[in-house]
């Protein structure tokens, strides 16, 4: 479909039965717009991250279940609208849309916004119409937690790899599959100590007009992960943890 097509600026094929996009999209590589309301998509191919050029994005009212990583990697995208699908979530990482003032998500099933999502600088949030977790109190409990060998290795590597000049971190050179594995953990929001596959999920409720100045008086929530019971037990702050169904 690309081929001849590299100047094409903007693709409007909305009201269709379109239910995949071929990766051959790449080869638009100058589209500014892209609109594919009222379709059948059920993934995003990856290759849309070649579509530098992207500013808007339009998915509106189709089947998609998730959104492709790849999607952040669009630096001039302003307006993304994905109102009316079937998403629980989107993916990690979304604060490298830096230049995103418009985001439509109405009408999914999120229960929860992406960890830094209060950092974006947006201006207009649509998000009515989800599934979004409650502002309860969960007690918090306390629980011996039971690292696994593999969990407690990790962070001690991790640890480790903070201190100049490490052991550790000339080790990991020659090691370049593990270094990859470790750069997979996240760190706690509490204590900022890394971890590989163990974390405590939590939510913090973010308000559109205080924290991100926006116009709405809305409050939603935001993925937080804290290392611990421990950092979870501590007073002092405003992360609540999810109950697990
Ligand atoms: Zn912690």
């Amino acid at each position: 479909m690309s081929r001849g097509l590299s100047n094409l600026v903007l693709l409007n094929v909305n009201h269709n039965k379109i239910r995949v996009l071929p990766p051959e999209i790449k080869g638009l590589a100058n589209l500014e717009t892209l609109s594919l309301t009222d379709n059948k998509l059920e993934v995003i191919p990856a290759e849309i991250s070649f579509l530098e050029k992207l500013t808007e994005i339009n998915l509106t009212n189709n089947n998609l279940v998730s959104l492709p990583q790849q999607l952040y990697s669009l630096p001039q995208l302003t307006k993304l609208y994905v109102a009316k699908n079937h998403l629980k979530e989107l993916p990690e990482g979304i604060l490298r849309l830096s230049k995103l003032r418009v985001l439509d998500v109405a009408g999914n099933r999120l229960t929860m916004f992406p960890m830094d999502f209060q950092f974006l600088h947006l201006e207009e949030l649509f998000c009515e119409g989800n599934s979004f977790v409650q502002h309860e109190l969960v007690e918090s409990v306390q629980e011996m937690e039971v690292l696994y060998l593999k969990e407690l290795a990790a962070r001690l590597v991790l640890a480790e790899c903070r201190r100049r000049p490490s052991f550790f971190c000339e080790a990991l050179r020659l090691y370049p599959a593990l270094a990859d594995v470790l750069s997979q953990g996240g760190s706690c929001a509490l204590c900022s100590q890394r971890f590989l596959t163990t974390w405590l999920e939590c939510v913090q409720f973010v308000s559109l007009r205080k924290d991100m100045k926006m116009k709405s008086s809305q409050t939603v929530p935001v993925r937080v992960l804290l290392c611990s019971y421990s950092c979870f037990n501590r007073s002092g702050h405003m992360y609540y943890g999810v109950a697990s169904a």
